[in-house]
């Protein structure tokens, strides 16, 4: 049951904080041993991806992203502590977060195929041969997405020679649409808004016996793919010679849609680190699925547009009514809590990013930022770190960049001119 009162503040479409109550009521979904053989798919299936493009192999195959410095960032925010990006808009070919996750589910099919064939081999190059491909190209991967995921999906299906349909929502961008047709990719468009893309793509894909559907609500293999980030991270921060402990806690900021993307991560960080991790999702004020869902509770699904949203917002990565149950259950008592962004909010984190880091972001990548602001200077936020026995002001705050790699100049120009003529 939604609270009253809570229903009153998301409807106002102010920022918002909101804590988690942290209360396991439903049993486990995810099986985390899904995560290890993610992350051994991903390093095995290196030499193929390496071979298959120009962007896969300048990485060795291993996609990954760096983890900047942002004290600048901080300093324009006037925040304190340490501010890390982890900047997953620069992921090679996919240039969003949706890469690991996405290429994952992509390989797991590739192998599912192959081994339906009669492919009884470990060396993930062999199924870059003439023959494979050829196999591949009689099945095809069926996603709905809003852009970046249809992105990741189509791109790295046709790098391994499959057909790939992505069925996109008005609200797509032109470029993102372009970009996939160039690839060979065959864009559907849809006049109804996400979830209606999704349930086309669903039935679609259930109708052929020789095509798979991405799940972006429902499925485990995007989802451990996400969780893979968690084990890259580690290495990271120890070169960058930050030691994370339950004293010394990491605070992670995330955007969130769907909640998988976000979820994976934070699941495979809660994994690994425990109470030395906390992480917060961030979510557009017209469309927090997630807040809503987590607080009115898993027993049945709660869309935004129940509660007289109507999840518009220039984060289009984000822009989702309802939320993953899922990531909602792996939430549940994982998360930290949710805090709520303003399409100026955004716009502002764009310019801003832009001015002190010269990083190129979508909207959505960058509402996080307003996070570590939310536990320095609000009631709830300044409770919280109490009862945690965290002190923001020496803390390590990570922003999760999410995407906007693929941005054509024009686009990002367009976007950062609008944010600076809307800023003060
Ligand atoms: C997909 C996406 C998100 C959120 O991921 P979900 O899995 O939908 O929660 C955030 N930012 C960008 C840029 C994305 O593409």
């Amino acid at each position: 049951m939604l609270d009253d009162m809570l229903r009153q503040a998301l409807r106002s479409q102010a920022p918002m904080l909101w804590i988690n109550p942290g209360v396991r009521t439903q049993p486990e979904l995810f099986d985390p041993a899904l995560i290890d053989q993610a992350e051994q798919r991903l390093k095995r299936a290196a030499p193929l991806l390496a071979a298959g493009s120009p962007a896969l192999a300048a990485c060795d195959g291993v996609v990954e992203s760096p983890l900047l410095p942002a004290d600048a960032l901080r300093d324009a925010y006037g925040g304190q502590g340490q501010w890390l990006l982890k900047a997953d808009h620069r992921l090679p070919l996919a240039g969003s977060v949706k890469a690991r996750g996405g290429f994952h589910e992509v390989l797991e099919f590739a192998e599912y195929c192959a081994r339906e064939h009669g492919w009884q081999g470990e060396d993930f190059r062999e199924l870059g041969s003439a023959q494979w491909r050829a196999c591949f190209s009689g099945y095809q991967l069926v996603v709905g997405s809003t852009g970046n995921l249809g992105i990741s999906i189509g791109l790295m299906a046709r790098v391994l020679g499959f057909a790939a349909q992505v069925h996109m929502s008005q609200d797509a961008k032109d470029w993102k649409k372009a970009l996939l047709r160039e690839q060979g990719v065959d864009v559907v468009e849809h006049g109804g808004d996400y979830a209606a893309a999704v349930a086309e793509g669903r039935r679609l894909a259930e109708a052929g016996p020789q095509s798979h559907f991405v799940d972006d609500e429902r499925s485990s293999s995007l989802f451990a793919g996400y969780a893979v980030a968690a084990r890259r991270l580690l290495p990271q921060l120890r070169e960058l010679a930050i030691e994370v402990s339950a004293r010394r806690p990491l605070l992670v900021y995330l955007p969130c849609g769907v909640g998988g993307a976000p979820g994976g991560i934070a699941y495979g960080l809660k994994q690994l680190l425990g109470d030395a991790v906390h992480v917060w999702f961030a979510e557009p004020v017209a469309s927090p699925s997630v807040l809503l869902q987590l607080a009115a509770g898993l027993e049945q699904p709660l869309s935004v547009y129940d509660i007289g949203l109507d999840n518009r917002t220039l984060a289009d990565g984000m822009a989702v009514a309802q939320a993953s149950m899922l990531a909602s259950n792996a939430m549940q008592d994982r998360l930290a809590g949710v805090f709520t962004v303003s399409d100026a909010q955004l716009q502002r984190g764009l310019a801003l990013a832009w001015g002190t880091l010269g990083e190129r972001l979508e909207h959505s990548a960058c509402a996080g930022f307003t996070g570590p602001g939310w536990l320095m200077e609000s009631e709830p936020g300044r409770q919280w770190c109490l009862a945690q026995g965290v002190n923001p002001a020496q803390a390590v705050h990570l922003l999760w960049s999410t995407g906007g790699g693929l941005l054509p100049d024009s686009e990002f120009e367009a976007w950062l001119h609008q944010a600076q003529s809307e800023l003060p």
